[in-house]
């Protein structure tokens, strides 16, 4: 795929469809290379919870292990099960969203209430990473889409903005209307901020800004272990895609960001079966 038809062709049809080869070829090797870099992202992302499972179970087996080290090895084996599970689960929702077989239901939902609810999980969040949350603007707006979807691409934006801020930092929560016909969804932090050049690869599979993998329970800044796979936000950039609306970000380095879904808001009867009477 690396290899291109010779140009030099004297006959501009010709060349033409030689140009439109060219062109096809250059796509497919990208995208050959984006599946060939995705499968050994997520072969070593289970590598290393796989080594670490084997070798506990190996110690839990052995028999002058005490029972206390072998309950510590087997729930140090359960959380690395855990943490392969949810990689598995991000895989087949992306896989899934690939190939179109994703149903998102379509049901007005109205946001107030499931942006309390996050609201009130991001303070218990909050409190134990010492980050102050606040919600100081929600308004109203119904959207047709996926209750379960909108929570879970809410929730990522928030556990990630808690996640990202050091300790004695400022969570911001707001649901605002914009021009009648849109509703926005945002989660500010005052966190780590991301470098303007790594802005546009955020949402690619398996991005991460600290592209060490080792998980040590320190990062050298006090910080704790942030786990994650970079898989959170291709995720939630495909459900806001889902439900016709978009995920955007801005962000200055050591200063914060700022995520903002857009989500197309419910006309007033879309939930009505339309009135025969009224004029077409
Ligand atoms: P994960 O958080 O699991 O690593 P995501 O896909 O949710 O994966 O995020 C990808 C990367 O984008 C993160 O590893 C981090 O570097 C960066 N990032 C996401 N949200 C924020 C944020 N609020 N502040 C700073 N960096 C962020």
């Amino acid at each position: 795929l690396h290899r291109r038809v010779a140009a030099d062709v004297a006959d501009e049809e010709l060349a033409k469809l030689v140009d439109t080869l060219n062109r096809m070829i250059g796509r497919l090797q990208t995208s050959f290379g984006a599946l060939r870099r995705f499968t050994a992202d997520a072969s070593h992302e289970l590598k290393t919870p796989l080594t670490v499972v084997r070798a506990d179970v190996g110690r839990a087996m052995h028999p002058g292990a005490s029972n206390e080290e072998r309950m510590q090895v087997l729930e140090e084996a359960m959380a690395e099960v855990a943490r392969m599970s949810d990689l598995v689960d991000g895989l087949l929702t992306l896989a899934r969203a690939d190939e179109g077989r994703f149903e998102v239901y379509r049901e007005p939902i109205r946001l107030e209430p499931l942006a309390r609810d996050v609201f009130e999980t991001a303070v218990i969040l909050g409190e134990e990473a010492g980050v102050s949350v606040a919600l100081p603007l929600v308004e109203d707006a119904t959207v047709m889409g996926d209750a379960t979807r909108l929570r879970q691409l809410f929730l990522n934006l928030i556990t990630n903005a808690i996640k990202y801020t050091p300790r004695g930092g400022h969570v911001e929560i707001t649901l605002s209307l914009r021009n009648n016909d849109e509703v926005g969804f945002a989660v500010r932090d005052t966190g780590v901020g991301i470098a303007a050049a790594d802005l546009e690869l955020i949402f690619d599979r398996f991005w991460r800004a600290d592209r060490v993998r080792s998980r040590k329970p320190t990062d050298g800044r006090g910080t704790v272990d942030r786990g994650g796979f970079g898989l959170g936000l291709s995720i939630a950039q495909w459900i806001a895609q889902a439900h016709g609306g978009s995920l955007t970000a801005q962000s200055r380095l050591a200063r914060g960001s700022i995520f903002t879904v857009l989500l197309p808001v419910a006309k007033a009867d879309a939930d009505a079966p339309p009135s025969p009477e009224k004029p077409a």
